[in-house]
């Protein structure tokens, strides 16, 4: 009945954090301030929830390319960027994807849902990408689709400029750059736009985790072709309210993720001072740290009610390897405490 590479796979698993501070999944840990949460309530009391959602959002669509200088025309919405993950992989020629390793992992997993084979291209020792290598990887594959993570997650680093732009003038296939971390980060390559090079976004990371909205940016060719595997009316009707919303008042959100940038800061230097511990060049919203002992530290982290992402299992560059996402100060600093006196 089901699929034997279906069955042997294991669900992907999201760790109970009832009770503990939690600095697993890159969330923004400011919550909404009470006048917005009461203008907010406002707006949504007015949805017509008898109604199927606006299936185009052109509204929102419209709002989010402003942001660029773009229009609605170039912007494809998901219920998350993961949904985008999974139609660029539909939509696809049905040839090889590429990605570096290690990545976030659903650009693999998601593949593999589709049958669709995948090439890695391991990262030097210092998360740096190898134009060259990853060109040759997707020319050897004769690949349609390739996904770089701009920074990357799990590593935090950015490629550099002309790293990715090598990769974009060479590569014929769907490149899409992952900017899920772009509020973070110094630079964006949307100006790296072509109509086969699409810039993927999200709002999870800058306050918005719990609407489920991410967002292509491409040719409006490619965008109205990508179009066609979009489940109608996948963004809900509240989800599309909320942004809106949430897109008048973006300046705050702005403002909380500059106040990360400057934890990331604070956070990533007090790592540095810990005896043991090599923490790596983040321009995203949460660190990787390698320290021996990996396993024991997390789960000591654990028992102090102090949730972190464990990388030590996935192998390979990640060994000894934990992330942590920045919280609020008082957060960051329960978590360096915490570490202080496991390793003590
Ligand atoms: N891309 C990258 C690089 C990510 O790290 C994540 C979330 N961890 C996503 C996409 C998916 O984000 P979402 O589905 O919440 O938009």
């Amino acid at each position: 009945m089901i699929r034997g590479d279906i069955r042997s796979l294991t669900a992907y698993q999201v760790p109970d954090s009832r009770g503990m501070i939690k600095l697993d999944a890159m969330e923004n840990p400011y919550p909404l301030p009470d006048s917005l949460r009461g203008k907010w309530a406002k707006r949504l009391a007015k949805a017509e929830i008898n109604r199927y959602p606006d299936a185009d959002a052109r509204e929102l669509r419209q709002m989010i390319a402003e942001q660029d200088g773009l229009s609605a025309e170039n912007v494809l919405l998901g219920n998350g960027s993961d949904e985008i993950i999974q139609m660029l992989l539909m939509a696809a020629d049905n040839s090889a994807c590429v990605i570096p390793q290690p990545t976030f992992t659903m650009y693999e997993l998601i593949s593999r849902w589709l049958k669709r084979p995948v090439a890695s291209v391991p990262l030097e020792k210092d998360f740096t990408l190898n134009a060259e290598g990853f060109v040759r990887v997707c020319a050897r594959e004769k690949a349609s689709i390739a996904f770089l993570s701009c920074p990357n997650n799990p590593t935090g680093n950015m490629w550099s400029r002309s790293t990715v732009a090598q990769v974009a003038e060479s590569f014929r296939g769907i490149l899409v750059i992952d900017e899920a971390y772009r509020p973070f980060a110094d630079d964006t390559y949307v100006d790296m736009l072509a109509p086969n090079v699409l810039i993927l976004r999200t709002f999870s990371k800058l306050g918005m985790a719990g609407l489920r909205l991410g967002y292509l940016l491409g040719h409006p060719d490619t965008i109205a072709h990508l179009n066609k595997v979009r489940l109608p009316y996948n963004i809900n009707t509240l989800t599309q309210l909320s942004t809106r919303f949430f897109l008048e008042h973006f300046d705050l959100f702005e403002e909380q993720a500059k106040q990360i940038r400057a934890e990331r800061k604070r956070v990533s230097r007090a790592l540095m001072g810990i005896d043991g511990i090599t923490v790596f060049p983040s321009q995203a919203n949460f660190l990787l740290f390698r320290v021996k002992g990996a396993d024991d530290l997390f789960e000591k982290l654990r028992d102090k009610k102090i949730l972190i992402k464990n990388m030590n299992p996935q192998g390979g560059l990640l060994k000894e390897c934990l992330r942590v996402t920045i919280g609020l100060p008082e957060e960051n600093a329960a978590f360096l405490q915490a570490l202080e006196e496991i390793l003590a």
